[in-house]
C-alpha cells in the first residue's frame, strides 16, 4: 500500500484527539515508520526532532534498548494480571522506589493507567478521606485558572482552560477557581516578581479563609501549568499554596503527571519548593512514554483512614482494569535505571544551561513578548502587539502557521494557540538543540515579515 493509500485510511476511519479534523485536508497527519533517540521518521525518509517528547511523556529518547529489554524480559513471563487479591514483582518494586524518590510524606501508592485517573484517583480519594473522618461538608475543591489537570469529567471539572472546558461546564461538580500567578499576565497588575510580594495569593487565602468547611482539596500543577499555556511561576506560590492549605486543614494534590521525572531539572518539581503534599499525581513520563500507566502517592495518614473492618464501608471502591500492568511497570523500573546510571539529571543540566541562554535570544523578536523557562521546558509566548500583549486572535492561528514551517525544516514543533513551546526529553544533545533553536528563530522571525 502507498503512503496516500494509508493516510486516505486514516482521514477515511479515525478521528483524531485535539483534532479539527477538518484542518488534515491542508495537513494530512504524518505517517510515522520508526523512531530513535529525539528523531522521527516518516514513511518518505524524512526526520522530525520529537521537541515535545510525543505529548510531554517522552523521558529517555525514542526506542531504548534497555526499555526494550526490560519489556522483553516481562513478556516472557505475563503480560497483565487484574490487582486485586493478586500482585506482582514488578508493581512492588516500582512503588518502592516511587515512594524513595518522592516527598518523604509520601509512603502509599496507588496505580491507575494515565494522568487523568491518577488525578482521578486522588480527588476521589481526598473526598472520602474527609467523608470517612466525619467532615461530610468538604466536598469542594480549589484549582487555578489557566490548570490542566486531564479530560475526564472529573479532571475537568477542577480544569482552568477554557477553550477545552468551557463548553461542558453544565456536567461539572463545584471547585473554587483562583487567579494563576501568571507574571506576563499579572492578576494583580503587577510588575516584577519579587517585587510584587506575591500579591497574586492573596485570592487563594481568601477562598481557603472563608470557604475551608466546605473544601476537601486545593488541586495544582506544581511550577508550569502546562496544557494552560506552559505559563511557568515562582516556587514560592506553591510554597504558600502549601502554607494555607495546612493551616486551613485542606488537602493539596500535586499534579506532577506532566512535571514529573526530571522535566523541570529536578526529578519532581515540588521539590523546588520543597513542600509535603498530601497527594502526588504522576503518568506521562513514568514509563519514559513507552506505555500508559498512572500512579498516585499519598501518605499514611490517608491511607490509614481507610483501613477498617469491612462492614465500617470505608473501602476505596475505585479502579482500572490495567491498574499496575506488569509490562508499563516494567518500562518504568527500566526508565529510573537509566536515571541512576546515566546520571541523566545531572547530564542534561549542563544542556539546560545552553538551552536557557539561547531562549533569551528570542527576547529580539518584535512578536516575542514572553520568553519563559524552567529546566527542559521553554515557551515563547506571540502577541499580536508587544506594547499592549494583544494576543494573535483565533482566526489568524499564527501557531498553525509556526507548525506547518517547523514540519517542512524538520521539526515537531506543536503550539499551545500561541505559545510556542520546546517540551525536550533529557536525552537531548547540545548539537540537536543548537539545530532546533537556530531553525525556530528563523521561523519565527520570517514569520513577523
Ligand atoms: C496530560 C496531563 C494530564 C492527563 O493525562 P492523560 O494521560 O492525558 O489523561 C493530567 N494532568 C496534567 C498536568 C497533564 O499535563
Amino acid at each position: 500500500m502507498t503512503v496516500n493509500t494509508w493516510i486516505k485510511k486514516d482521514l477515511r476511519y479515525l478521528w483524531h484527539p485535539y483534532t479539527q479534523m477538518k484542518d488534515c485536508r491542508g495537513t494530512p497527519p504524518i505517517l510515522i515508520e520508526r523512531a530513535k533517540g529525539m528523531k522521527l521518521y516518516d514513511s518518505d525518509g524524512n526526520h522530525y526532532f520529537d521537541t515535545i517528547s510525543s505529548w510531554w511523556c517522552n523521558i529517555h529518547g525514542h526506542n531504548r534498548p534497555e526499555i526494550n529489554r526490560a519489556i522483553r524480559e516481562q513478556l516472557k513471563l505475563f503480560e497483565h494480571v487484574m490487582f486485586a487479591g493478586f500482585t506482582h514483582r514488578n508493581a512492588i518494586t516500582l512503588a518502592e522506589r516511587l515512594v524513595s524518590i518522592a516527598p518523604e510524606s509520601l509512603s502509599r501508592v496507588f496505580f491507575s493507567d494515565n494522568g487523568s485517573t491518577a488525578v482521578e484517583t486522588a480527588l476521589k480519594m481526598s473526598f472520602q478521606y474527609w467523608r470517612n473522618i466525619g467532615k461530610r461538608g468538604k466536598k469542594s475543591f480549589v484549582h487555578l485558572d489557566y490548570a490542566y489537570h486531564g479530560d475526564t469529567l472529573g479532571a475537568m471539572s477542577v480544569g482552568g482552560v477554557d477553550l477545552f472546558g468551557g463548553l461542558f461546564k453544565p456536567l461539572f461538580f463545584h471547585s473554587f477557581k483562583v487567579p494563576t500567578p501568571y507574571c506576563y499576565r499579572c492578576p494583580a497588575g503587577k510588575y516584577r516578581y519579587p517585587a510584587c510580594r506575591l500579591e497574586c495569593v492573596k485570592p487563594l487565602e481568601k477562598t481557603l479563609e472563608d470557604n475551608h468547611g466546605r473544601i476537601a482539596a486545593m488541586i495544582i500543577e506544581p511550577l508550569v501549568l502546562a496544557a494552560g499555556g506552559m505559563i511557568i511561576y515562582p516556587a514560592e506560590y506553591l510554597k504558600k499554596a502549601r502554607e494555607l492549605t495546612d493551616r486551613y486543614g485542606v488537602h493539596l494534590i500535586v499534579d506532577e503527571v506532566a512535571t514529573g521525572f526530571g522535566r523541570t531539572g529536578r526529578m519532581f518539581a515540588s521539590e523546588h519548593a520543597r513542600i509535603e503534599p498530601d497527594f502526588l499525581c504522576l503518568s506521562k513520563g513514568i514509563t519514559s512514554g513507552y506505555l500508559p500507566l498512572g500512579a498516585t502517592l499519598t501518605t499514611e495518614k490517608v491511607y490509614r483512614a481507610f483501613y477498617d473492618d469491612y462492614f465500617k464501608k470505608k473501602t476505596f471502591y475505585h479502579g482500572h482494569t490495567y491498574t499496575a500492568n506488569p509490562i508499563s511497570c516494567s518500562a518504568a523500573i527500566a526508565s529510573l535505571d537509566i536515571f541512576e546510571k546515566e546520571k541523566a539529571l545531572k547530564r542534561a543540566g549542563k544542556v539546560m544551561a545552553y538551552f536557557h541562554k539561547r531562549l533569551e535570544d528570542f527576547r529580539g523578536i518584535d512578536i516575542v513578548g514572553d520568553v519563559r523557562y524552567i529546566g527542559m521546558i521553554g515557551a515563547l509566548e506571540l502577541v499580536k502587539d508587544r506594547s499592549t500583549k494583544r494576543p494573535f486572535g483565533l482566526k489568524e492561528r499564527k501557531g498553525m502557521e509556526v507548525y506547518r514551517e517547523a514540519l517542512k525544516r524538520g521539526l515537531l514543533l506543536r503550539p499551545l494557540g500561541n505559545i510556542i513551546y520546546f517540551y525536550l526529553p533529557l536525552c537531548a544533545e547540545k548539537n540537536e538543540l543548537e539545530y532546533i533553536l537556530d531553525q525556530t528563530y528563523d521561523i519565527i522571525w520570517n514569520s513577523t515579515k
